[in-house]
């Protein structure tokens, strides 16, 4: 099979012939071929507002380092490994912190030219999380997974040892809410779906219909927004205003459709402080890649059985239907690894 990547053409993801990966490798850099990716609502988003021509699908990915650069002895091929979403500079303070989601230079997958639904794809690699043996089948939750280490870490800083509400039970949701809960933080998840409210049970969560939240004026020291315009409903965040406590954090971690945002005033008013998330970057994905069994543990019960990538559009239709759908995975076809391991011997 010819290598291929999917890109935004006329309207939809289409695959388009890819040449074969370079025989040099840049400085510093990894060859490798990703295997799974999945799709969030994030994506979704990004779609709905209509991505540029030529820009590759795919910023939750796992794969395998077919080789590597001259120079490079951190990683080596044969390695399982993902990455942020935000590939960083490498050499600002952000990035010295780990935080590659604030580097002003972050290349972002997946929302332009580079994107992992592609055959193969080099990337620096000081970017490479190595993905632990206890993880590997839950591997492509590493990257949402992140993004639940980090709202869960921003909880645990801002809102003391209070109750603590998610608001929205799509993956990120149920994720975020799991850390927290692991950590023994006394926990409801909001979730207008019956569907997602089974998978938080599943997972040992307590689980209401948002319309519940109105038995609950004030109860929570902090509420993590993960109700994005398809995840959660629409108003998520009017929805954590009457959850929290005056004095209360809100952890932003949803993304608002262009347009829509929220009123800065009536969060004052609220008396409540608010923290944003930009995603999650490298330190926040070593500490996803820590949780490693548990990610396994809960891959059954947050995803679907894993779609080829062919079928792209399928899992889109899917992921737009939170009512009945877990997170739609894709499995990148193999038939090019002896093609690799010749690249490899070259
Ligand atoms: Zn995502
Ligand atoms: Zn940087």
């Amino acid at each position: 099979m010819q290598d291929q990547a999917f890109s935004w053409r006329d309207g939809a993801y289409r695959a388009t012939p890819l040449c074969a990966p370079p025989s040099e490798l840049p400085a510093g850099s990894a060859l490798v071929r990703p295997r799974e990716l999945g799709i969030c609502a994030s994506d979704l988003l990004h779609i709905a507002e209509q991505p540029a021509a030529g820009a590759v699908f795919g910023h939750e990915w796992q794969g395998v380092i077919e080789r590597v650069a001259a120079d490079v002895e951190s990683r080596c091929a044969g390695e399982a490994v993902t990455s942020s979403a935000f590939l960083g500079c490498g050499n600002c303070q952000a990035c010295l912190r780990g935080c590659t989601n604030h580097c002003r230079k972050a290349s972002v997958l997946g929302a332009g030219s580079l994107g992992a639904a592609r055959s193969w794809l080099v990337l620096p690699a000081a970017q490479l999380q190595p993905i632990p043996r206890v993880a590997a089948a839950g591997a492509v939750l590493l990257e949402p997974a992140s993004v639940a280490v980090e709202a869960g870490g921003v909880v645990q800083r801002l809102a003391g040892d209070g109750p603590v509400a998610v608001v929205g039970g799509g993956p990120i949701g149920l994720l975020t809410a799991c850390w927290l809960h692991e950590r023994g933080r006394l926990l409801t998840v909001f979730e207008p779906q019956p569907f997602r409210r089974g998978l938080a049970e599943r997972l040992g969560l307590e689980a209401r219909d948002s319309v519940a939240v109105e038995g609950h004026p004030g109860d929570f020291a902090a509420v993590v927004d993960c109700s994005s315009a398809y995840a959660g409903g629409p108003g998520g965040w009017q929805l954590c205003l009457r959850l929290v406590r005056r004095g209360g954090s809100l952890v932003a971690v949803a993304k608002y459709p262009k347009g829509r945002t929220v009123a800065r005033t009536e969060l004052a008013r609220a008396g409540v402080c608010v923290a944003w998330l930009r995603g999650a970057g490298l330190a926040a994905l070593r500490g996803a890649a820590d949780w490693g069994a548990q990610l396994a543990a809960y891959r059954p019960v947050l995803a679907d059985p894993a779609l080829p990538l062919a079928d792209l559009d399928e899992a889109l239709r899917r992921a737009r239907l939170p009512a009945r759908h877990g997170k739609q995975v894709l499995l990148v076809p193999q038939a090019d690894t002896s093609l690799g391991s010749t690249g490899q011997a070259g």
